[in-house]
């Protein structure tokens, strides 16, 4: 017998040699139903695999990153297969899945393959999976396995072969169609539903453009076909809200090769948009205490030589800037704390006068890969919601407080409702990794887990996550089609106060070293900007979209009224424009939705006698008619209802 623990803690005693799938249907027939997966002691294993030590094991269904992990993996084979029988003569290297699907890479000799064969391989790959063939693993020699890919001419498989250790080989089997393979499948082909070939793309065997270039060809698949067409609806919907595609609709921002790759240019809405981001972002703060500064764009060498940044960005990034004087050297900042720890330091300070709190739109330079550059996301130029806070061990916790407000006050305006938290705490069993005293980390690991709890926030810890100069905590919102993106953040740091010998005077009239917290609410001003768009598909909300109201009249005639409800609109702080074109009311409109203007003003003949406006709501349509006043109103009860209080 052996004793198979559940992560519930129950204990099973069983017969060694029982499977996952025999202790699933131990527990109840629906569970067997649905385990596609299975890991025992930590290690991803076969629902089939025989059991015969005790410890603990994990059943994973479609539902778990695990499970789909198994699905995908799996259905690899199955597309593998199919490309045998349909192409034979092909060479298969590797096949993995990915975070939505798989992909396998292959050699196809002179053939090329194009999106017209797709459909054919996604039909042979479910003719397969309908023969409900069981995923079989076996151990295979090293000598075995290399005449088994010799005999084919594959001398990829070979290869990966050579770098295995004879003993711990496995291939897998179902069907006809056998494969290298680590595990970790479904129990067989049947379960497989629904099949997607998304894409077909290049890519070199093992990453590197010195080899051959091989066919990747990408998939995803499903237990159900209704969740196919639920995935392809959701692509569709991200595509509508790229915000690549939205930034140039809403004219927001631009690129120009002339200029850079990964340099953004913000159009005139765009840094209207970015300003009352940044307005906004701006009360709150000072609200918050913190104090302005500001620093240049670049920086001696040796302030970056100081603080580590330049041993972490200075080879792989932009190179430095020389001048006239030989040796001398400036670099263009990759991050802001540099400046704001020489700000610190330009006078003494007492603890008295703790926390010190600086805040600055710091704008820094980091060389992406051009392949990893991507609209405003991953970019080499942006603008960082930095702030910098000098303060006593003692006084973190209530920082941290006071910053886990001031992120949630910033997504509650901007309307992100779902988020969760990662505490990023240190690896218990190499404390040796980390910089700054054993107490100190303590302190600071137990603030930020008592804040994160004090706050209600819903937060996992991760051990060994921490970075070596102190622990942190990041969220982590969904957009609203349930996409997760990483935004705020908030960090201690005992490093750089060492490293720029920061200090203050003690109550015990000693000098110390103050802690440092790094945060930034929106984490960058154009990545924020960009999951936003994404978040509300270029519906921003009233109080903060460039444009809030669009006045259309029916025709030129009305061009004297117009600007009258543009005045009145105006002096009422609302934001409008006036389109007065010689064009049909039904473009107009048309082109206003577009753009996504919350309001519509139409006005004619009617509107003009009465002093009324008639109003369309974005997403609603008309709403009747009603005085300029009236209007002037409503908006602001709207932007009203969307504010949020942030008290200090
Ligand atoms: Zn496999
Ligand atoms: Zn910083």
């Amino acid at each position: 017998m052996i004793a198979i623990t559940l992560p519930d803690g129950s204990v099973k005693q069983m017969e060694s040699g029982v499977t996952p799938m025999d202790v699933a249907k131990d527990i109840s027939h629906g569970l067997a139903r649905n385990v596609i997966s299975a890991s025992y002691n930590d290690k991803i294993v076969e629902t089939a695999t025989p059991l015969t030590e005790d410890g603990n094991l994990v059943l994973y269904t479609w539902d778990s990153d695990e499970g789909k992990r198994a699905f995908w993996h799996s259905t690899s084979h199955i597309m593998a297969q199919a490309l045998e029988i349909l192409y034979p003569g092909i060479k298969l290297t590797i096949g993995p899945p990915i975070e939505n699907g798989f992909y396998y890479d292959v050699d196809f000799g002179d053939m090329t393959l194009t999106d017209k064969d797709l459909k054919q391989v996604e039909d042979k790959m479910l003719e397969i999976a309908r023969g409900k063939h069981d995923f079989k693993m076996r151990s295979i020699t090293k000598a075995e396995a290399l005449e088994f890919y010799k005999k084919q001419g594959n001398e990829y498989k070979v290869e990966l072969i050579e770098n295995l250790e004879d003993g711990t080989i496995t291939f897998c089997d179902h069907d006809t169609f056998t494969d290298l393979c680590a595990g970790g499948h479904i129990p067989n082909t049947g379960i497989v539903k629904a099949i997607k070939l998304t894409n077909i793309a290049g890519a070199y065997w093992r990453g590197d453009e010195n080899n051959k270039q091989l066919t990747r060809i990408y998939g995803i698949s499903f237990p159900k076909k209704k969740d196919l067409t639920e995935y392809l609806e959701f692509l569709e919907e991200a595509k509508k809200r790229d915000h690549r595609k939205l930034g140039r609709e809403l004219e927001l921002f631009t690129f120009s090769e002339k200029v850079g790759q990964g340099l953004p240019l913000w159009l005139p809405k765009g840094a209207a948009l970015r300003k009352r981001l940044e307005d906004f972002l701006s009360a709150a703060q000072q609200k918050a205490g913190y104090d302005w500064v500001m620093t240049p764009h670049i920086g001696s060498k040796e302030l970056y030589v100081t603080s580590g940044h330049y041993a972490k960005y200075g080879e792989d990034s932009f190179q430095p800037i020389r001048t006239p004087h030989e040796g001398e050297e400036f670099l263009l900042k990759p991050m802001n704390c540099p400046h704001h720890c020489e700000i610190y330091k330009s006078k003494p300070w007492s603890y008295k006068d703790l926390p010190v709190r600086y805040a600055e739109f710091g704008t820094v330079y980091r060389y992406e890969q051009s392949g990893e550059l991507h609209g405003l996301t991953r970019v080499r130029g942006f603008t960082q919601d930095d702030a910098h806070i000098f303060c006593t061990a003692d006084q973190l916790n209530d920082e941290f407080k006071k910053v886990i407000d001031l992120v949630l006050y910033v997504f509650g305006s901007l309307e992100f409702e779902e988020f969760y938290t990662q505490v990023s705490l240190r690896d218990p069993d190499n404390p040796e990794k980390y910089i700054g005293s054993l107490e100190n980390w303590e302190k600071a690991e137990k603030a930020i887990v008592e804040a994160a709890e004090s706050k209600g926030l819903n937060y996992k810890i991760e051990y060994g996550e921490a970075a070596f100069y102190g622990p942190k905590l990041d969220f982590m919102v969904k957009d609203a089609l349930g996409r997760s993106w990483q935004l705020g953040t908030i960090q201690v740091d005992y490093n750089l106060p060492e490293r720029f010998e920061l200090e203050y005077k003690g109550s015990d009239n000693k000098m110390h070293r103050p802690v440092m917290i790094h945060r930034a609410p929106f984490g960058s001003m154009e990545r924020f900007v960009a999951i936003l768009l994404e978040h509300t598909g270029g519906e921003l909300p009233l109080w903060l979209t460039p444009n809030q109201v669009n006045i259309l009249s029916l025709s030129e005639k009305y061009e004297k009224y117009a600007e009258k409800v543009l005045n009145l609109l105006e002096n009422d702080e609302i934001r409008a424009l006036v389109d007065n074109r010689n064009e049909t009311i039904g473009k107009k409109i048309r082109e206003s939705e577009m753009n996504k203007t919350p309001y519509m003003l139409i006005i004619g003949e009617q509107e003009e006698q009465n002093g009324t406006v008639s109003v369309r709501k974005r997403g609603e349509g008309d709403i009747g008619s009603m005085k300029i006043e009236e209007f002037s109103e409503l908006i602001r009860q709207n932007i009203e209802k969307e504010s949020k209080d942030f008290n200090v």
